[in-house]
């Protein structure tokens, strides 16, 4: 997986030019890490002479570091589905690497009854970093629909989750059980009122009917998250207008004609979070490659480019949002 680190370490560097970034060459030999360890994306030095005020970062990579060097910029994946079988032969790498990056939360989204198990054996392997949502995703939703939302209420009624997701419409592949995604969508929202817990949207070629749906069922116990957000400034705006409604920002804003780079200007900072959606929507330079938690860190790195400020404050911001969201009238 690291093979391409090379690659990634290129465009980290163009990123410190970018931001003004200072790197530490040396920092391998005073650290005394062996160069195959993956390394913190976000580090900061905090006693380094002549070093400028507190707000620049050492964007380091590979085995570069030095002995007073503490990482401190954490970052949080609220979307990822480290559960599915993509991940069987590394799956711990694969969260150590994760981790190393800073990214020490996990949310993860259900797909359908067939996943429950693998997603629930993952929280209870690592439940500080590991944490299982509940819902019924679009594309599972077929003529036996009521039998997985059957799940779906009697997994709730087991025990809390921390969302109901992933949850929303897929016209993407097949439009057969369009009104049964509406419907499915519709009861799955009212449940998650119910209990005030946030609900994960999934938007494909139905972003416009989401918003009208999410509009008509918004309230003041509606807390909700448009999962990978890659839609106009337009429906941005439409989405913003509702209060406690976020985007989930993923790897399409590292692609050059993703067109989300291009309207990031129009979204506040405190309305956005974080998410790989792994193993899928890899950004770059990894793109068309299996996706991870550990690439959180690029997109961040995109967003305080656009944004124009440092990375701590993509983490900081974000951090804050996806607390918010996922605490917010929390009754475990
Ligand atoms: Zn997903």
């Amino acid at each position: 997986m690291y093979d391409s680190r090379c690659k990634l370490e290129g465009y980290i560097n163009e990123l410190d030019k970018r931001c003004g970034v200072v790197a530490q060459p040396d920092a391998n030999k005073m650290s005394g890490r062996a160069s195959s360890e993956p390394r913190s994306i976000a580090t900061r030095s905090a006693k380094r002479e002549g070093w400028p005020p507190s707000d620049v970062f050492v964007v380091q990579l590979k085995s570069r570091s030095i002995s007073n060097i503490e990482v401190v910029m954490k970052f949080v994946d609220t979307h990822t589905h480290v559960y599915l079988d993509h991940f069987n032969d590394d799956r711990q790498e694969m969260i150590d690497r994760a981790l190393e990056q800073g990214v020490d939360k996990l949310y993860m989204p259900n797909i359908d009854s067939s996943t429950t198990d693998a997603m629930l054996k993952l929280e209870l392997d690592y439940p500080e970093h590991c944490i299982a949502m509940m819902g019924l995703h679009p594309c599972s939703v077929k003529a036996d629909f009521e039998k997985e939302l059957q799940h779906v209420e009697s997994m709730w009624q087991q025990r809390n989750f921390v969302a109901m997701g992933e949850i929303g419409i897929d016209l993407h592949w097949d439009t057969t059980f369009k009104e049964q995604q509406i419907e499915a969508f519709t009861i799955q929202t009212n449940w998650a009122k119910e209990r005030g817990r946030p609900i994960i949207i999934h938007a494909r070629k139905s972003l416009d009917l989401l918003i009208d749906l999410v509009q008509e069922l918004h309230d003041d116990n509606l807390t909700a998250i448009f999962h990978c957000f890659s839609g106009t400034e337009v429906q941005a705006q439409a989405i913003l207008e509702l209060e406690n409604v976020y985007l989930g920002i993923g790897g399409v804003v590292t692609f050059k004609n993703g067109g989300l780079d291009k309207i990031m200007h129009a979204i506040p900072l405190d309305r956005i979070v974080l998410e790989t959606d792994a193993p899928y929507l890899t950004p770059k330079p990894y793109r068309g490659k299996r996706n991870e938690p550990a690439y959180i860190p690029l997109i961040a790195a995109r967003l305080a480019e656009l944004y124009d400020c440092t990375l701590e404050r993509i983490s900081e911001s974000t951090n804050r949002n996806a607390e918010q969201i996922f605490m917010k009238n929390r009754q475990m």
